[in-house]
């Protein structure tokens, strides 16, 4: 459904800091060499309010997908699955090195969680993760949001 003109949308927000390395392949300068971030992650969350007035409780946010981070990207190597030095990376640390089903830009981990992880991690609640900024630095990031929610 298409929300109208003037249709208000209430959104829950939180940010979660992570470290990663990445390589981005294709990239024509030096995103193209094994290096990494620490990188700045917001979730928003959108859907109706409860009784008390919220539309998620922030430390569920954390709970279900800054946990969900921590756990699974943080301070780990991210690559596409189909770079060529994949398989050599994860033989020298099979825990450390995350083969992802994409190359690992900002705008592509942002797509991700947006609509896989967040879909997975918030099971069971009636919100949706309709925005996720990524940020690799200051001063650059990326953001996907869900237009009709
Ligand atoms: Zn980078």
């Amino acid at each position: 459904m298409t929300p109208q003109p003037g249709t208000l949308l209430t959104s829950a927000s939180r940010y979660h800091d992570i470290s990663c390395g990445h390589v981005v392949w294709g990239h024509e300068s030096k995103c193209q060499h094994l290096h990494g971030h620490n990188y700045r992650v917001h979730f928003h969350v959108s859907g109706e309010r409860d009784a008390i007035g919220r539309v998620l409780d922030f430390g569920v946010i954390k709970d279900r997908l800054c946990l969900w981070l921590e756990q699974e990207w943080d301070h780990r190597f991210l690559i596409w699955d189909q770079h060529p030095l994949t398989a050599a990376l994860a033989a020298l640390d099979p825990v450390g090195v995350v083969a992802l089903p994409f190359n690992p830009t900002a705008e592509n981990m942002a797509r991700h969680l947006l609509e896989v992880i967040g879909p997975q991690q918030l099971q069971g609640l009636s919100v949706l993760l309709s925005g996720v900024v990524v940020e690799e630095t200051a001063k650059c990031s990326a953001e996907v949001r869900m237009l009709a929610v």
